[in-house]
């Protein structure tokens, strides 16, 4: 079944044309990540190209898009420029919007929101909340509880947050972002 709406708005969105795309793997050859990948980034490139539903929707439900450390090493080596990164960050986006959700995916979803949060209250990231936080949305309470008093020996973890002056801001940054999406989806 054809799907070439979605192609067109990863298009708008990114500026990455799929088809220029020549399958030569130079960037699967450069991912450090390519084998834990359900479809290494030559393999996305492809399955993009053939503009099906079917293969949209594996994609999104992939573990490769969440996966990805956007680390540009496959930018870097692209003969064609491909801001395969950048195409990664939409499908994450896309993939939130449709619920088509790889397991792999819920921790990381949680520590990006956890960390978003830190940045949006106190302008700067603070480690001890978004550790608590991001426990707090997984259930892994316990999981590496034993390093926390080394990482307060080596001044790793602070107790209290340490806050910008301009929050506000901040606050603007998000309420805008968010607006700016709002109408995006309409
Ligand atoms: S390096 Fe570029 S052209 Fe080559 S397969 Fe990857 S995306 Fe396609
Ligand atoms: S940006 Fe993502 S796909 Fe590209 S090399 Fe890094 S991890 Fe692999």
């Amino acid at each position: 079944m054809e799907h070439k709406g979605k192609i067109t708005d990863l298009q708008s969105h990114t500026g990455v044309e799929v088809m220029r795309c020549y399958q030569c793997g130079k960037c699967t050859a450069g991912c450090v990540l390519a084998t834990d990948m359900n479809f290494p980034p030559s393999y996305v490139m492809r399955l993009l190209q053939t503009g099906t539903k079917e293969n949209y929707i594996k994609i999104l439900g992939s573990n490769s898009i969440w996966l990805c450390l956007n680390c540009e090493n496959c930018l870097g080596r692209c003969p064609m420029e491909i801001d395969i990164p950048k195409m990664m960050d939409y499908l994450r986006t896309q993939a939130i919007k449709e619920n088509i959700l790889h397991p792999d995916s819920k921790p990381i979803i949680s520590f990006h929101r956890s960390f978003l949060d830190s940045i949006k209250y106190t302008g700067r990231l603070y480690e001890l909340g978004l550790i608590a936080e991001f426990k707090a949305r997984t259930f892994r309470v316990t999981q590496d509880l034993t390093i926390a008093p080394a990482m307060f020996l080596k001044g790793k973890l602070h107790l209290l947050p340490e806050k910008i002056k301009d929050r506000m801001t901040m606050k603007r940054i998000f309420a805008k972002t968010i607006e700016n999406v709002k109408t995006e989806n309409k």
